[in-house]
C-alpha cells in the first residue's frame, strides 16, 4: 500500500470508522461490533412501505420528511452520528410507584403496567438550565399510564410481516414502552433527540419510552459474553433480546432479518425452544423494523395506539383531546411541537395534523 493511500485512509478512518473498518477487513471473517465511541450511520428517512432490512416498515403512507426541527447537534456529522458526543438530559428522578407484571394466563401473556420506569430518569420537561435544552426542548412531563395488553404467550409468525404504527411497539422488563427508531419527522430519533442517561424521554401524553437500547436494561448474560437476556416483549408476543447473539458478540443488521430478528433455540418461559425473536442493535433501526407476528393493541389507558390509523379504534379518553395545544402525532414531536404551536409547520404536514384533530373531535 502506497504512503499516499495509507494517509488518505487514515483521514477517512477518523471521520467514518464504520466505513473504513468494512474496507480494510473485507474478505476476513469479522464481526464489526460497535461501541459507544463509534460513529453510527444516520437512519434519517429510512422508512419503507414494505419489509426491508435496515429500514422501518411503517403502516400507511410515508411521512413528510420536510417537517422542521431544531438545528442538528454537533454529534451529527454528515451521514453519521456519535452517541458518546450527544448530551444526556440531567437529573436522577426516582419512580418508586413503578410497576409492571407479565403473567401467562392460558395462551396469553398479560402485560399490566403503569409505564413508569424501574430506574431513575432525567428531569422533564428539560430545564432551561440543562445543556441539553440547547438542542431539545421536550416540554413533556413523565406521567403514569394505565396499560393492559394481552399478547400471545407462544406467538407464531404471520404469513407476511406486519407494519409498525407510531407509538408503543412493545414493553420492556423495566416497565418502559419501546417505540421504533423514527421521530415524528421520520428521522432517526436516537440521533436527533436528546434523552436521559437511560435513553428515555416522555411524549405528549407523558409516556416515558425508549427508541433504542438502553444502558438501564438488564442483560447479565450479555455482559458475561453469552447470548443476551430477554429485555422485553414485542406487541406481537415475540421476545426482544439485548445486543448479543449466540456467539456472544454484538449483532449487526446483516445477521438479522427484515424485522430485525432471527430464530434459534432460546429459553422461553423455562423451556428450551427454537423460536423467532428480535434483537436490539447499536445501529439503526435499533430494534424491531416490522412485526414478524400479529401485533395486539393495548386496552384502556390514556396512551395506547396513537390514533385509529387504518380504521383502528380510537382509545384515548375524550378529555385528552379537549385540552388546548394537544396534538396527536403518535410519536414524540420534540422539535415539531414547538414549531406547530408557532404555526411554522409546512402546510403539507399541518394538513395531516388537522385531519387527526378533526378525527379526534368528531
Ligand atoms: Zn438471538
Ligand atoms: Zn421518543
Amino acid at each position: 500500500m502506497g504512503k499516499g493511500v495509507h494517509d488518505k485512509e487514515k483521514v477517512v478512518n477518523k471521520k467514518h470508522p464504520l466505513r473504513i473498518s468494512a474496507t480494510i477487513f473485507i474478505g476476513l471473517t469479522i464481526h464489526a461490533t460497535t461501541s459507544a465511541n463509534d460513529a453510527l450511520p444516520l437512519g434519517d428517512g429510512k422508512v419503507a412501505t414494505q419489509p426491508t432490512a435496515g429500514y422501518v416498515y411503517r403502516c400507511g403512507q410515508g411521512r413528510d420528511g420536510n417537517a422542521p426541527r431544531m438545528a442538528a447537534g454537533p454529534w451529527i456529522q454528515g451521514q453519521y452520528w456519535y452517541p458518546n458526543q450527544k448530551p444526556t438530559v440531567r437529573g436522577d428522578v426516582r419512580w418508586p410507584q413503578a410497576r409492571i407484571s407479565f403473567d401467562v394466563v392460558r395462551d396469553k401473556r398479560v402485560i399490566s403496567t403503569n409505564a413508569l420506569p424501574n430506574h431513575s430518569t432525567g428531569v422533564f420537561p428539560i430545564q432551561t438550565t440543562d445543556p441539553a435544552y440547547r438542542y431539545d426542548r421536550n416540554p413533556n412531563r413523565i406521567s403514569e399510564q394505565t396499560i393492559l395488553m394481552r399478547i400471545p404467550a407462544n406467538p407464531t409468525e404471520a404469513a407476511t410481516p406486519n407494519c409498525l404504527r407510531p407509538g408503543p411497539i412493545g414493553y420492556m422488563l423495566t416497565g418502559v414502552a419501546l417505540f421504533d427508531a423514527l421521530d415524528a419527522n421520520s428521522q432517526d430519533a436516537p440521533a436527533h433527540e436528546v434523552q436521559d442517561r437511560c435513553s428515555g424521554h416522555p411524549q405528549q401524553q407523558g409516556q416515558y419510552h425508549y427508541h433504542n437500547a438502553s444502558d438501564c436494561l438488564i442483560d447479565n448474560a450479555g455482559k458475561r459474553g453469552q447470548h443476551s437476556d430477554l429485555v422485553g416483549y414485542a406487541a406481537d408476543g415475540f421476545g426482544i433480546y439485548g445486543l448479543r447473539g449466540e456467539n456472544g458478540l454484538e449483532l449487526t443488521n446483516n445477521e438479522l432479518d427484515v424485522c430485525h430478528g432471527h430464530a434459534h433455540t432460546i429459553n422461553w418461559d423455562g423451556k428450551s425452544v427454537r423460536m423467532y425473536h428480535y434483537h436490539m442493535t447499536r445501529a439503526f433501526p435499533y430494534s424491531l423494523s416490522c412485526f414478524k407476528g400479529t401485533a395486539m393493541r393495548a386496552e384502556g389507558g390514556a396512551m395506547n395506539e396513537p390514533r385509529g390509523e387504518n380504521g383502528g379504534p380510537e382509545q384515548r379518553r375524550p378529555q385528552d383531546f379537549r385540552q388546548p395545544h394537544r396534538t396527536d402525532l403518535g410519536d414524540d414531536v420534540c422539535r415539531l411541537r414547538d414549531n406547530f404551536f408557532n404555526s411554522t409547520i409546512p402546510i403539507k404536514y399541518a394538513d395531516s395534523i388537522l385531519v387527526n384533530v378533526i378525527a379526534m373531535l368528531t
